[in-house]
């Protein structure tokens, strides 16, 4: 069917869900691709303000007349692996003085991360990561999963395949969970993606002095700028409607999306959207936040299972219901025990902790990397910010969100699993690692002035379980004329996925391929192909 330039003049786009990959899609639709604003339709499950931006929300509620915050997700961002991400940020104005990315290159400035305690072992051992416990056989096996071919890694291969015991229990292992939250049984390709991807940033893994974080919550740094937008540009967001189903029409090799089912946040059936062939149509798939749980200071999470999955899954399953070759959802809901992650939010009032934090890191806030409390049996890296981490946060107040991956084990401090527990007991567990020798008095201050939100993420890393070719569908599925899938659950050649990279990139993809083909991705950068890199990574690695 060939487009006329009247056809290409009214054609309207459709997205489904105000996570990164329908925001960055709808920046560069009306920033780069000069696709009229009011021609962009946006359907977001969520009711406004209520859990906006997907995975990158923040939310605060109030307790007891003060406010309490929390999220569903925390980030860290580099130079060279997010230049997606960061030439997004540039097309998104934030203040009178330029972009959000101006506004992070002012805030790293302001706050560069230069971490001196980098690990805390068993009785509170400091560690400055320095070594990094990588043997021979372990930088054997490293390099060997680097250098092996993608296509020669066999479907479901584990990272344990390629690693021995000891790799586990090195302060490179430890330090890598912390940052990107693998565990031993995820998927060797997403593992090797990553190393190739990180590389050279291996001789940086002590100091960190390359991680960069927002000035305050990604939420408030970028999400709502990007709304504010969006919104002034006559971008149309629907609030409170989710796309239930597509209708999909074939002819020969060629398909169409032709139709959009929706339904109001009650669950009411509303009118059909009619798709033209020269329409568009991107459609996020999965979700790592669907089925979130959240507990309270004094209320551990709900540990019911999910009746069926959230929005972004649901809506997959109906895709590939009707085009089966549109990859395999069933396949990263398959094991919560292997998918999920807990993580909790603190508010603190007055500034103890900060005062002891910042003495026990010798580091002020913001310029510490995340802290791996390797013995911890919740397996908890503590993440700490820049404050104020939300906007209008009071002077006394201190955020911090600490992630956990071992939530069936009991505590140290606190002899129950982690999900049982409140969040009161997760601080206190979090205290006792932190503080062995903490006073009575100073734990009672920490723990009755603070409020502790928990959350519960059963598909919080369902994109990192092993997986085969074909689980995941191109973002632009074979023979599609109008439609492109965006999200975590993709499949984009050498990406890494948990990334906020994965979805800005799909989302230039898509429109590079559906809506104006002379728009580039930025190119990915791989470090070993510099020989000053694989120097510095072998130095990291021998002392
Ligand atoms: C705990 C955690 C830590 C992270 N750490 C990092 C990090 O350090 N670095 C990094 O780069 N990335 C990190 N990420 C990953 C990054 O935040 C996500 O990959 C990214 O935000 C995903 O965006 P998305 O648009 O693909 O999907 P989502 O965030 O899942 O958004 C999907 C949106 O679509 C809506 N929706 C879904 N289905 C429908 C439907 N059918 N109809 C209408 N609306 C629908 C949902 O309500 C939601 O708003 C982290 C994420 C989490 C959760």
């Amino acid at each position: 069917m060939k487009q006329t330039q009247d056809d290409v003049n009214d054609a309207k786009v459709y997205l489904n869900g105000l996570g990164l990959g329908s925001i960055s899609a709808a920046v560069y639709l009306v920033q780069k691709a000069d696709f009229d604003p009011k021609k962009i339709h946006i359907f977001e499950q969520n009711p406004e303000m209520d859990l906006v931006g997907g995975s990158m929300d923040a939310s605060t509620k109030i307790v007891d007349g003060k406010p309490v915050y929390f999220m569903r997700g925390s980030r860290m961002y580099e130079d060279k692996v997010y230049c997606c991400t960061k030439e997004l940020w540039s097309l998104i104005p934030y203040d009178e003085y330029g972009s959000c990315l101006d506004d992070q290159e002012r805030n790293r400035e302001e706050c560069d991360v230069d971490t001196v305690v980098r690990l805390l072992h068993a009785d509170g051992e400091k560690d400055s990561g320095h070594d990094l416990g990588l043997g021979l056989v372990e930088t054997v096996q490293m390099a060997r999963l680097m250098a092996i071919p993608e296509s020669a890694i066999p479907t479901d291969a584990k990272i344990t395949d390629y690693f021995s015991e000891a790799f586990f229990r090195s302060n490179y292992w430890y330090m890598w969970r912390a940052l990107f939250a693998f565990q031993p049984w995820h998927s060797a390709v997403e593992m090797r993606r990553y190393m190739r991807l990180f590389f050279h940033r291996m001789s940086d893994m002590e100091k960190m002095t390359s991680l960069e974080r927002t000035r305050y919550t990604n939420y408030h740094s970028f999400v709502l700028p990007a709304l504010r937008l969006l919104t002034e540009k006559g971008v149309n967001i629907h609030y409170g409607c989710r796309i239930t189903d597509v209708d999909f029409k074939v002819s020969g090799e060629q398909r169409w999306i032709e139709r959009l089912y929706l339904q109001t946040a009650a669950g009411e059936p509303m009118e059909a959207i009619e798709i033209r062939p020269h329409d568009r149509a991107f459609l996020t798939i999965g979700s790592i936040v669907s089925n979130h749980e959240y507990g309270s200071h004094d209320q551990p999470v709900s540990m019911k299972p999910p009746e069926k999955p959230g929005g972004g899954y649901l809506l997959w399953q109906k895709i590939v219901a009707k085009q089966p070759d549109l990859g395999r959802p069933e396949r990263f809901l398959r094991d919560i025990s292997l998918s999920r992650m807990m993580h909790f939010t603190v508010t603190f009032r007055g500034n103890l902790f900060e005062r002891k934090f910042q003495w026990l890191v010798e580091r002020q806030m913001g310029r510490q990397s995340p802290l791996p409390l390797t013995q911890s049996p919740w397996i908890m890296h503590l993440h700490t910010y820049r404050q104020p981490f939300f906007p209008g946060q009071a002077a006394d107040t201190c955020v911090i969100w600490v992630s956990a991956l071992g939530e069936d084990n009991k505590g140290q401090f606190v002899q129950k699993p982690m999900y049982e527990c409140t969040g009161r007991e997760m601080l206190e567990e979090l205290l006792g690692h932190l503080w062995g020798d903490l006073d009575e008095d100073e734990k009672a201050e920490l723990l009755e002035t603070s409020y502790c939100v928990p959350c519960r993420l059963p598909y919080g890393i369902s994109q990192f379980l092993p997986r085969a070719d074909g689980d995941r569908p191109p973002v632009i599925p074979e023979g599609s004329q109008n439609f492109a899938l965006l999200g975590q659950f993709v499949e984009i050649p050498d990406g890494i996925v948990f990334t906020t990279e994965y979805s800005v990139l799909g989302a230039i993809l898509a429109i590079k391929g559906l809506v104006d083909s002379s728009i580039e991705p930025p190119a990915m950068y791989f470090g070993q192909h510099d020989p000053w890199t694989n120097l510095a990574t072998a130095k990291a690695i021998l002392r």
